[in-house]
């Protein structure tokens, strides 16, 4: 970000959280942590946008366990600090900003906060604690082949024999499976009544006879979702969470947390920098684009919109503090913070024109030390720009949410 970009998105927090001095505190500790203890390789992987494995997430995970900073917004009881959503939402955006990895939600955010608000205290005991310490990686199994956006069309069934559900079906775009241990799953335990009545929620051992995790292979040539057939995988009935049959209530309790996470201000300040970055080095006429009038101004339209999200999301997360729980607004949220994250990659592919756009996969590589055709965070942004394109697609399309603006909001 320009010097006087960043005074200006930095004016506008220290506006905000200077009403608050603890929380103002707060947000410099964090700053001071991710730069005393974010591993500089890591962070360099991530910057460059590059493939990051396994371990370099459960090295940075387990940096921030060992603080107690991993799932922050918990409960203290099961290992949290009782973080208000405010106080997480500024732990996401510097820890983002500083350049951490994306921290995995699936256990931390989605599944657990079911488990210690619906599950039996053995589930508790058992998954809470690995969890935090990325002892255990979950998957998300919501989405099949013919039930994506209408969820309440899986048809994963789970069928009682004894003390055992015998499970067979496909889930898809299940992302990050090929790493995880375990799955959460909607799967269908009754065909009767309304759809929404016959899904159950089920935690299911990937290591499990019968189960087979295939890559998809994603647009920027990355492997990050799967497909994952179920076959008599026998799963015991004590990984059934809360009630059979009440799965889609506790499936909705967790969309909305999946829906809050996706207005990410820490990145699109980070991508915003990069793009600023390769505005000084791309010259016309022998001056850098950064100087030109029209790139001035689609910087501040870019500027404005990274300044309303952050708004937005202050506002947002305070409401929720004080106890009404974000409804249609959280899908304002998810329809600003991505499209306004797929522009600036946009912006970015623009600007690559100017050195030939190669897409050199190949160095995203860690270690690959062939020559660059342009920039070196060339690769990184058009990779960002290709997958950036599902961000408007998982969590609930933009469509789906405007669906839901439109009931909220007009009262169709
Ligand atoms: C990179 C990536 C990672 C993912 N990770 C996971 C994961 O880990 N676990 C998981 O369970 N799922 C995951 N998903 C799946 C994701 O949640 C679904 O892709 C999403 O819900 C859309 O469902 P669908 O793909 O079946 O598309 P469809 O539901 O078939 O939709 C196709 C198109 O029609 C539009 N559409 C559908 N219904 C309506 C309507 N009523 N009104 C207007 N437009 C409509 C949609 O917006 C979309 O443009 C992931 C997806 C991607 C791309």
């Amino acid at each position: 970000m320009s010097h006087n970009s960043q005074n200006i998105v930095e004016a506008m927090a220290g506006a905000k959280l200077s009403a608050d001095p603890a929380l103002q505190a707060f947000r410099n500790e964090v700053r001071q942590f991710c730069r005393a203890n974010l591993p500089q390789d890591i962070r360099r992987k991530v910057i460059l946008n590059q493939h990051l494995d396994k371990q370099d997430y459960v090295r940075w995970q387990k940096i921030l366990a060992a603080k107690g900073w991993m799932a922050g917004h918990w409960p203290e009881q099961y290992g949290g600090c009782n973080w208000s959503r405010v106080q997480r939402w500024v732990f996401e955006w510097e820890i983002y900003r500083a350049g951490a990895p994306w921290l995995m939600p699936f256990g931390v955010t989605y599944v657990c906060p079911v488990i210690y608000t619906f599950g039996s205290e053995a589930q508790r005991k058992k998954y809470l604690t690995p969890t935090l310490n990325t002892d255990i990686w979950w998957a998300q199994g919501y989405s099949e082949p013919d039930a994506g956006s209408d969820l309440a069309k899986v048809k994963t069934r789970a069928v009682r024999a004894g003390d055992h559900y015998i499970v067979n079906g496909q889930k898809t775009w299940t992302t990050m499976a090929h790493w995880a241990d375990m799955m959460f799953a909607l799967v269908r335990t009754s065909t009767e009544n309304k759809p929404q009545q016959g899904i159950s929620f089920l935690l299911i051992d990937l290591h499990s006879p019968g189960i087979t995790v295939r890559p998809i292979e994603t647009i920027d040539g990355g492997h990050h979702v799967n497909e994952v057939f179920l076959e008599n995988v026998q799963v015991p009935v004590e990984n059934l969470v809360g009630d059979e049959g009440a799965g889609w209530t506790y499936a909705k309790f967790l969309l909305g947390n999946e829906r809050l996470l996706a207005a990410d201000v820490g990145k699109a300040i980070r991508l915003f920098s990069q793009l600023q970055g390769l505005l000084e080095v791309t010259h016309k006429r022998g001056k850098p684009l950064l100087a030109d009038a029209v790139w001035q101004s689609r910087l501040a339209d870019l500027e404005v919109r990274i300044l309303s999200l952050q708004a937005l999301g202050f506002e947002l997360m305070a409401q929720a503090e004080s106890g009404s729980e974000p409804g249609p607004e959280a899908s304002v949220l998810k329809i600003v913070g991505t499209e306004l994250m797929q522009d600036i990659a946009a912006h970015s592919i623009e600007l690559l024109a100017h050195h030939g756009l190669a897409f050199q996969a190949e160095a995203l590589a860690p270690g690959w030390d062939g020559e660059l055709t342009g920039p070196s965070f060339a690769p990184g942004a058009i990779s960002e720009y290709l997958h950036g394109r599902a961000s408007t697609i998982y969590g609930g399309s933009s469509e789906i949410q405007r669906n839901i603006l439109a009931k909220a909001v007009l009262e169709l």
